[in-house]
């Protein structure tokens, strides 16, 4: 034989080998998953580097329509020590606790509105939480009605905190329960009544970060916000859901990233005309209506043009996006409008925006 067909057959020997070890003794697979634990405890993403003004990461960019492998909304903020989170989407909580972020040192949770795809997970993100050693309830900032959405949730997790308190507590200080709950505090923005080009509030103002609440136009929802970040010169402005308005173009003049919904009113009309051919009348309908209180990606491209955003990043994509061939067609109009600086989120995409005015830094977590 050759000399390598002599390292082909060793080599074969020694997997053949260590896999029966593994398959038949009892030590060797212990000592194989000490070492997977260990690694998988390690957090996958490093701190951001000192240079860093505000960290992103996409932990949901999915939209009310089922995407197995996509969670619904969710944006983790870093900025100047703090760590919020934008909305808490069904199946974004999974995708935290696997990245293994911080989530003991959750500072608050900034709620857009009160749709669904949102809030879902406001319950298991405040339990995961305090399990994992956070001191102070979780507040949770939002429109008003906002006391509702958590009263709810409080009640329903109750007996669940109550149970692992008397379990896991007994005399070793862990899980206090008065720390388990969600605590809310309502944002009122402008006055009750039409929608004003300048409602806006500071809502959190520490440390040299600054955030601020802005009414958008998501239909009958109302009031429905935004959020904008501003740190060390930087900003950063989110969306949440809405039609394309001017509002969101003056709370995004200048911004260094817009995080920005996007609805393919297109795909929407097609799902909407197939699902009406195949006798599902209500489907069709809701499908139908969603079009009138969300944004396209060209209006949304257009829109960053107008407000100077250096750097448009889609999320909450409707209809699901993770085709490469959808995608192709959802975003097929959009490099007409603004041909460079757009991208499309995915869940695990993280974005620093530099406290100096160079490129932004991208990656995807664990990758
Ligand atoms: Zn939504
Ligand atoms: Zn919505």
């Amino acid at each position: 034989m050759r000399t390598w067909q002599w390292i082909g057959a060793g080599t074969a020997a020694m997997v053949i080998a260590a896999s029966a070890s593994f398959w038949f003794s009892p030590s060797a697979q212990d000592a194989v998953l000490r070492r997977v634990a260990a690694r998988q405890l390690r957090a996958p993403l490093p701190p951001p580097p000192s240079t860093t003004a505000i960290r992103l990461i996409f932990c949901g960019t999915g939209s009310p329509l089922p995407d197995r492998h996509v969670a619904k909304s969710c944006l983790a903020v870093f900025a100047g020590g703090r760590f919020f989170m934008v909305d808490t989407g069904p199946e974004s909580t999974e995708n935290l606790l696997l990245w293994r972020l911080p989530l003991a040192q959750l500072d608050g949770v900034l709620l857009t509105h009160f749709h669904s795809d949102h809030i879902g997970e406001l319950g298991e993100l405040n339990l995961q939480s305090w399990l994992q050693g956070r001191q102070a309830p979780l507040t949770v900032y939002g429109p008003p009605g906002v006391e509702q959405v958590v009263a709810g949730f409080n009640l329903a997790y109750a007996q669940d905190e109550a149970v692992r308190h008397a379990h896991h507590a007994r005399d070793r200080g862990l899980l206090p329960l008065s720390a388990s709950t969600l605590a809310s505090r309502a944002i009122t923005v402008g006055a009750a009544g039409p929608l004003s080009g300048t409602d806006s509030a500071v809502m959190y103002d520490q440390d040299g970060l600054r955030i601020t609440a802005f009414k958008v136009d998501h239909g009958v929802v109302k009031p429905a916000y935004g959020y904008r970040f501003d740190y060390r010169g930087r900003s950063v402005v989110v969306s949440g859901d809405t039609r394309s308005t001017s509002l969101i173009t003056n709370a995004a003049r200048g911004a260094d990233v817009l995080v920005h919904e996007a609805q393919s009113k297109a795909l929407v009309s097609t799902l909407a005309a197939v699902a009406k051919e195949s006798g599902n009348r209500q489907v069709a309908l809701l499908l139908g209506d969603t079009n009138d209180y969300h944004t396209s990606p060209a209006e949304a491209a257009a829109l960053a043009n107008t407000a100077g955003v250096r750097e448009l990043v889609f999320t909450h994509f409707t209809p699901p996006s993770s085709n490469p061939l959808v995608r192709r067609a959802f975003f097929r109009d959009v490099d007409a409008v603004r041909p460079k600086h757009w991208r499309a989120a995915e869940d695990g995409l993280w974005l620093d925006v530099s406290a100096e005015a160079g490129a932004l830094q991208t990656g995807m977590v664990g990758r």
